[in-house]
């Protein structure tokens, strides 16, 4: 069974691209929980958050970085937004292939459910 996310970061899933580059991809959530939510992902696959090693610091950065530039372009730099890393059962990671999520445009409870 093929990885979805590197199914869409070939174009061969469709996806709405909000960002890419030669490394990074950026699409919105299918099922979005709030306004404004998008995935930024590495177009290399990575199965999850604990695969990542020390040569993977740079890529984490962009993906980091660039999901704070999609954040300020979709208006939220002034009132806030939040991204997540989810990892493992208990986080409810669906998804194996690693993600950052952004969501904002709604007022985000602490702790998160
Ligand atoms: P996670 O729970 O962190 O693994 O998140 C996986 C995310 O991928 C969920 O928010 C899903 O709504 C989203 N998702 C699943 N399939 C697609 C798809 N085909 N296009 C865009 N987002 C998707
Ligand atoms: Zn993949």
């Amino acid at each position: 069974m093929p990885c979805l996310f590197c199914e869409i970061a070939g174009g061969r899933i469709p996806a709405k691209v909000a960002y890419q580059d030669d490394t990074v991809l950026a699409f919105h959530d299918i099922n979005p929980q709030g306004p404004t939510h998008i995935l930024v992902i590495p177009r290399r696959h990575i199965t999850s958050l604990m695969d990542l090693t020390e040569k993977d610091d740079v890529l984490v950065g962009n993906l980091v970085r660039r999901a704070r530039d999609l954040a300020k372009q979709t208006g939220l730099g002034e009132r806030g937004f939040r991204l997540v890393f989810n990892a493992g059962e208990d986080a409810g990671y669906s998804v194996y292939h690693v993600h950052l999520h952004l969501v904002g445009g709604r007022r985000l409870s602490w702790p998160p459910g």
